[in-house]
């Protein structure tokens, strides 16, 4: 099993637009592709794991959302950089699509989208870490048991600010180079202690 780094898309790995629904309006920060690109030569694998309600609003398609994560792609490669994987709940409990309204599994901070890369993809998630701009990606980090970096990009300055009552970060760093830096500087230490890892079986971390 792989150690992965399982990565927000809107505010951490792009500009956070609100509800994207133009492929002109996608924006990589400068350091988007060295930080992705440090992460793939580390041998860690790079996933993206990303909230779409606007599927189920009604603002967009699936086939857009995914049309998003080529032209990513596409940029990344450009640079030397690869994303492994994109998992992405297209739900809204009040969604006006009524395929996608519904109570899921899968949107964060549930750890619906993590479950099925790790099935996928056969991923550690003990040894793993979550990357987001948002309290309710450290809440998948802490229902993975994995390690959590919020990044101050996107929302992340006002999250910070507004400190969780239950949940805390690993590290808070300004952004995606930050969080990659931390991520290879704390590859091989042991995970903080936690209750998610504290029932797992050792044999397996
Ligand atoms: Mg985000
Ligand atoms: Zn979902």
């Amino acid at each position: 099993m792989r150690p992965a780094v399982f990565l927000d898309r809107d505010g951490t790995l792009i500009g956070d637009v609100g509800y994207l629904d133009r492929l002109d309006q996608i924006a990589l920060f400068p350091w988007t592709v060295d930080a992705i690109r440090a992460l793939n030569r580390a041998g860690l694998v790079v996933v993206v794991i990303t909230n779409q309600s606007g599927v189920a609003r009604g603002l967009f398609t699936e086939v857009f959302v995914e049309e998003t994560h080529r032209l990513i792609s596409d940029r990344l490669a450009a640079g030397g950089a690869r994303i492994d994987a994109y998992y992405y709940c297209p739900h809204h409990p009040a969604g006006v699509v009524e395929a996608y309204r519904q109570h899921c599994d899968c949107r964060k901070p549930a750890r619906g989208l993590v479950d099925r890369a790790v099935q996928d993809l056969d991923l550690d998630p003990s040894s793993s870490f979550v990357v987001g701009d948002k309290w309710l990606d450290i809440g998948v980090a802490r229902a993975a048991g994995a390690r959590g970096i919020l990044v101050r990009t996107g929302s992340g300055a006002a999250e910070v600010a507004r400190p969780h009552p239950d949940i805390k970060a690993d590290a808070i760093v300004d952004n995606l180079a930050g969080a990659a830096s931390w991520i290879l500087l704390n590859l091989h230490s042991n995970p903080n202690p936690n209750p998610q890892s504290a029932i797992r079986d050792p044999q397996c971390s």
